[in-house]
């Protein structure tokens, strides 16, 4: 008998996915369930924005076993906006720019995308900048940058500022965020991190992609796992996050041949 889980929110099992003829992801597994904070956390190139972009359905990548499952749907057979519509948010390490497309207008489609797969009502123009207005100041962005185009020009800080905002009005049921902390001054770093706990309910869940430590003082998450050679290799606490930060990653290797040899 399957058992009734209401809380469980992203389910993946095996989950296998190359780029071209190169396989990255070798079998990741991972539950995340409501009211949950997780860190992904391992070094570069150990296939961390890989998995969060399998799970946001970027075309480049391939699936070639496994599963993923959002409250209970298959996820893997979800358009990329039918996924975000449904309460998935990617948050970019390297947000793209959309030259040509206001900010502004930008939120309010995905915004009121969302609202309609909810159940609520579309905002219109008006209602729309009441609402990012009141949103903005958890960010703290300035206003100015709703009139311009799409991350155009914005810095990096800026970048990840608009993502959170993005979220803000999103409203989204698990928010992925990929180095969401890289590049950030310690201010920066703080909006992000407040506007994450913010937006943290108990009916949703946050994954936090991240190098560092740094934005887990700010953020404490229920569990860290860190990834490498395509899996995840180890899961703990906060406590691991910690000794990762003081021992390195060299520990890594050592525990990968043994899982490998295994
Ligand atoms: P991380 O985010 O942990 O630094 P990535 O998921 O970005 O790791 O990358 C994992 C591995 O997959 C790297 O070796 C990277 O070069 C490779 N890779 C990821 N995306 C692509 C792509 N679009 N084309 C070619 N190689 C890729
Ligand atoms: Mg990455």
């Amino acid at each position: 008998m399957i058992k009734q889980d209401s809380d469980l929110l992203l389910e993946i099992s095996d989950l296998h996915a190359r780029v071209e003829d190169q396989p990255i992801l070798k079998g990741v597994n991972l539950t995340i369930r409501a009211g949950e904070i997780h860190a992904v956390m391992g070094r570069n190139g150990s296939g961390k924005s890989t998995l969060s972009k399998v799970i946001a359905g970027h075309p480049a990548y391939t699936i070639t076993s496994g599963t993923v499952r959002f409250e209970g749907k298959d996820l893997l057979s979800m358009e990329p906006e039918e996924r975000a519509r449904s309460g998935v948010f990617l948050g970019f390490q390297y947000p793209v720019e959309i030259p040509g497309v206001s900010n502004l207008e930008f939120l309010r489609v995905a915004t009121n995308s969302r609202r309609v797969e909810i159940g609520e009502e579309e905002l219109d123009t008006f209602e729309f900048e009441d609402l990012v207005k009141e949103r903005l100041h958890m960010v703290q962005m300035n206003p100015a940058f709703l009139d311009r185009s799409v991350n155009e020009g914005f810095s990096g800080g800026e970048k990840k500022r608009n993502e959170i905002l993005q979220m803000a009005l999103l409203e989204p049921t698990v928010s992925i965020l990929d180095e969401t902390d890289s590049g950030l001054d310690i201010d920066a770093l703080r909006v992000v991190a407040n506007g994450v706990k913010k937006l943290a309910k108990a009916n949703t869940a946050t994954v936090l992609i991240t190098h560092y430590q740094r934005l887990l003082n700010e953020v404490t998450p229920d569990f860290v796992h860190v990834m490498d050679a395509g899996r995840i290799l180890r899961t703990g606490n906060k406590e691991l996050a910690i000794e990762l930060e003081q021992t390195g990653y060299d520990w890594v290797d050592k525990a990968s041949k043994k899982k490998v040899e295994n």
